[in-house]
């Protein structure tokens, strides 16, 4: 155990979670002292049942000690849980034992106090086990880097690298800090971060994450952010979270189990009361296991966590998980969500006496500040028709309208159709759009200069996610502030339940608000400025990879990637969280009534109860511990 910790120490690539080192870890999964407490125990109860040293007639030394030194961890946790007021399993086996020890069942108290032991380290190994997958999943940045110092390089640990070095990374090897790309060209795969499978070529200039694997070619990159302020540090500091919040179900699990114990504890009592039997009493008691419950709830969405982590989603906590699960309603985000999101200009449509160029250029000049997928495609085709590049000198965002911009003495206002019209502009139409495509309509000074078709594609994953949503049971909407024309196509390619166009942001908010009303769970997608109120209005909003830095914040789900079938993994992967603790919480009552039925008539010894107890609360463990992502390999 010892020499494979250490080995797990020294080859485990470290960086941001530094703290969480695999070592550590290995070592805090089992107590040795914990081991050889169990096993003493368990020696006793041979040298007890074979009578190895027994000068008092009626009392077993060894037994006596056996129990209370190797209980002492059980009766110190029950003490603690009567100070505490709580009904806890530790407190009801204490009376188990105690009353075992009164009647002369010593063989019995220390062959239950080995199970309860023994059930413990397993438990505990299961959880660490959790605790780790998602630690893996985080032990991904390099603990030494490569940086250029004078003319030469020096390999240094990551923690002193500053903003503004140059780091070089090899072919291979995980790129350490985010930065700037100075030298160079390499592809580099980005899916830890973005969860996008394809390299992304970069180039001087580009951008890069942390966490992320350089592929090709050698890169030299300054350093921008570093550890927990970069876009991979701010990944792990939401799981971290997410790890120590509680779902509310854990509180009902809590809640459930101390009933359990009054429950075993009452029983016991009418036992006794009726049949005199101490046997059966203390039977009773140690047959009524609830740690399926207390113990396999947590462990359970613990695993799912870690689990939709490695699938590329991160759950902000356990309680959005049950959320999700409670989730009758998708409503869905058009532009960047189920569309591609990299639209590019399909046509230009400029009005009467009106160059192509004056309307491009006008466009890109309002739009050149904007986030917006419709502003970066016509930015774009400005850039490669060799438009210069003019910065507004004002610039004002309507989301879900447009942007009104100043140039100089000129305003300009590039938007929807609806948005001119606010501004009393009556733009002229340039026949019908084709399918998947939005109109943009472009005013400067009042003047109607004209409209620009921008299309973009529905992505296949969209199509696929939504059809899986909806075998599911779930309705799906599609809301989108675009044009009822575009919108009823992409709903029509996507086979949605239903689909609401030309809604401003606060229009989503309202329609996601009153769903909750009228007692409905709903889980909005989206990834602009303009989804962000309904994000953070729906009972769990889910923010797209490559969406807004809001959107992401807004979110109690985000994805790594763009995938929406990422998202329909999650809700997958939440319901069946669901079902894992609904087992757990049917199978421990159904075990505990039964068992505590027989020990009550007599049929079960104290021996086959605690195997009872132990192999139920095992198994319901192990239901919950099949969620756990599968070990990375190393
Ligand atoms: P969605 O809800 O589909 O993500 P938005 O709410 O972001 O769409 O935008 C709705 C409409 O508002 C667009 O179809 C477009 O007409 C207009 N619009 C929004 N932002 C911009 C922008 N930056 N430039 C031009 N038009 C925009
Ligand atoms: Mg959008």
């Amino acid at each position: 155990m010892d020499v494979a910790s250490l080995d797990a120490r020294t080859d485990a690539p470290v960086g941001a979670a530094d703290e969480h080192s695999a070592g550590v870890d290995d070592r805090s999964l089992v107590d040795w002292r914990d081991v050889v407490r169990v096993v003493l125990v368990a020696l006793l109860a041979i040298a007890v049942w074979f009578r190895v040293w027994e000068p008092l007639a009626d009392v077993s030394l060894l037994g006596l000690a056996g129990t209370i030194g190797g209980g002492w961890p059980i009766f110190h946790e029950a003490w603690t849980n009567i100070v505490e007021r709580r009904m806890t399993m530790e407190l009801s086996m204490t009376i188990a034992l105690v009353a075992a020890l009164v009647v002369g069942e010593f063989f019995t108290a220390l062959v239950i106090t080995t199970f309860v032991l023994g059930a413990e380290i397993l438990e505990h190994l299961t959880v660490g086990r959790g605790r780790r997958a998602i630690r893996d999943l985080l032990d991904l940045l390099p603990r030494t880097v490569t940086v250029r110092q004078g003319n030469g390089t020096l390999r240094v640990a990551v923690g002193l690298v500053k903003v503004g070095d140059a780091v070089l990374v090899s072919p291979g090897e995980r790129i350490p800090v985010d930065g700037v790309v100075q030298a160079g060209e390499s592809y580099v795969d980005q899916s830890a971060i973005t969860g996008e499978s394809v390299p992304a070529a970069k180039t001087a200039g580009s951008t890069v994450y942390a966490g992320t694997i350089n592929q090709s070619g050698a890169l030299e990159i300054v350093a921008q952010r570093l550890g927990r302020d970069t876009s991979f540090g701010k990944i792990i500091d939401a799981v971290e979270r997410a790890e120590k919040s509680q779902a509310p179900v854990q509180r009902v699990a809590d809640r459930y189990a101390g009933y359990l114990v009054y429950f075993a504890v009452a029983c016991a009592a009418v036992t006794f009361a009726v049949t005199r039997d101490v046997r059966s009493t203390i039977s009773v008691i140690i047959v009524t296991g609830a740690c399926g419950i207390a113990a396999g709830t947590p462990l359970a969405i613990l695993g799912a966590i870690g689990r939709a982590a490695r699938a590329g989603a991160i759950v902000k906590g356990g309680r959005h998980l049950e959320a999700l699960w409670q989730v009758d309603i998708v409503a869905l985000d058009k532009t960047g969500t189920v569309t591609v999101g990299a639209p590019t200009v399909a046509s230009l449509h400029p009005a009467e006496g009106i160059s192509l160029r004056v309307l491009l250029e006008s466009a890109a000049i309002a739009e050149r500040r904007s986030e917006h997928p419709l502003a970066r495609a016509i930015v774009q085709s400005a850039d490669r028709t060799g438009i210069p590049s003019v910065e507004p000198t004002a610039f004002a965002y309507e989301p879900g309208r447009g942007i009104l911009a100043r140039s100089g003495l000129d305003e300009i206002l590039v938007g929807s159709r609806a948005f001119a019209r606010e501004h009393d502009i009556e733009a002229g139409s340039f026949g019908s759009v084709p399918r998947g495509t939005t109109e943009v309509v472009v005013v400067r000074d009042g003047l109607f200069l004209g409209t620009i078709w921008i299309a973009d594609i529905v992505r296949s994953d969209a199509r696929e996610a939504i059809g899986r949503l909806r075998a599911a049971g779930l309705r799906t909407v599609l809301l989108t502030g675009d044009a009822s024309t575009v919108a009823e196509a992409v709903a029509e390619d996507l086979a949605v339940d239903d689909v609401h166009a030309e809604m401003l942001p606060e229009q989503k908010t309202e329609f996601v608000r009153g769903l909750r009303r009228a007692g409905q769970s709903v889980a909005m997608v989206g990834d602009g400025i303009n989804d962000a109120p309904a994000l953070v209005e729906a009972t769990v909003g889910v923010a797209m990879g490559s969406g807004t830095d809001v959107a992401r914040e807004s979110a109690d789900i985000v994805l790594l990637g763009n995938d929406l079938s990422t998202f329909a993994d999650v809700m997958q992967l939440a319901r069946r969280t669901r079902n894992v603790i609904r087992f757990n919480f049917a199978g421990t009552i159904a075990v505990d009534a039964v068992g505590v039925a027989l020990a009550a008539m007599g049929f079960l010894n104290p021996l086959v109860a605690a195997f009872i107890h132990v192999a139920s609360e095992l198994t319901f463990i192990l239901n919950s511990a099949r969620l756990l992502p599968a070990a990375r390999p190393r």
